[in-house]
């Protein structure tokens, strides 16, 4: 079988549960995952003749996504910033609106260099690693509570070249007055979906990615944010920023209690789909 073909007949399938776009979409991440074909290796080489054993696994790889499962946890790598992200259900899958945080940051600092950057609840380590990679010398600490979910993120940093100092550290347990530690950009994002949420989220979200990485009570929705803020207040230089990825529902909530720690220049912004999804302020 071509793969012309073959792109064809997966197409069909999977535009039985997605829209078309993302059924494109679907095949040329198989196909990129299979062959190490670009979109435009896929569209340039139609005749190309796939094996049975190619052909078979695309086929596997078809029946999990159709099954539920979702597409990055299915081939172990996930897109963000640029860079190939290996990611297992102990992360989350890093989602583009965290790739316009990475970006706000790095448009506000990319002409200062040396900088000292704190991620807190790293995950698959996507955005610590895509900073170490944009900054100039900056020098990176990462903490997550999951030592499953360090070791993908440093698996991440090593495939990556990234030089990040991950560390095991519960967000819970962040000292309020600070360790001694001092930095230029704090960033989290933390998980904030509300319990009441799950109900209206994706059954691939829900069964396969990890609830701990998601969710909050709805009676403590800023439960992640308010130690990472003390802390910030305490160890952020002079003039240093503070980024947040949040949930719309509790973005003037949070900036309230951020306002009341002193930060300055408070600002939401929003992601492209137009939800307040960033909060990001300044130390006095
Ligand atoms: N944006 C993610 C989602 O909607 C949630 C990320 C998080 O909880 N930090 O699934």
């Amino acid at each position: 079988m071509t793969l012309h073909e073959k792109t064809i007949e997966i197409r069909r399938r999977l535009e039985t549960k997605f829209p078309a776009d993302e059924a494109v979409a679907m095949v040329r991440v198989i196909f990129g995952h299979l062959l190490d074909y670009s979109p435009v290796d896929i569209v340039l080489n139609p005749d190309r003749n796939l094996t049975d054993y190619t052909s078979s696994k695309a086929d596997a790889i078809v029946g999990r996504i159709l099954a539920g499962e979702p597409l990055q946890y299915v081939i172990g790598e996930a897109r963000f910033h640029g860079h190939g992200f290996k990611v297992t259900p102990e992360v989350l899958i890093p989602r583009p609106e965290t790739e316009e945080l990475v970006d706000i940051i790095v448009d506000e600092w990319s002409d200062k260099s040396d900088l000292r950057v704190l991620d807190v609840a790293t995950g698959s380590g996507c955005i610590a690693v895509s900073l170490a990679r944009a900054l100039k010398f900056a020098e990176i600490d990462a903490i997550d509570v999951s030592p499953t979910a360090l070791e993908v993120a440093k698996a991440n940093a090593a495939a990556l070249k990234a030089k990040v100092n991950f560390r095991r550290g519960d967000i819970l347990a962040l000292t309020p007055d600070g360790d001694g530690k001092e930095y230029d950009i704090i960033v989290s994002n933390p998980p904030y979906v509300l319990d009441s949420e799950r109900e209206s989220m994706s059954p691939t979200v829900i069964d396969y990615e990890p609830a701990v990485a998601l969710f909050v009570p709805d009676a403590d929705p800023l439960r992640f944010y308010l130690p990472t803020l003390l802390y910030a207040a305490a160890s952020l230089r002079r003039g240093g920023g503070l980024y947040f990825e949040i949930n719309p529902r509790t973005a003037s909530q949070l900036r309230r209690a951020v306002e009341d720690c002193g930060f300055v220049d408070i600002r939401i912004e929003c992601d492209m789909a137009r939800h307040e999804r960033f909060l990001i302020a300044r130390k006095r």
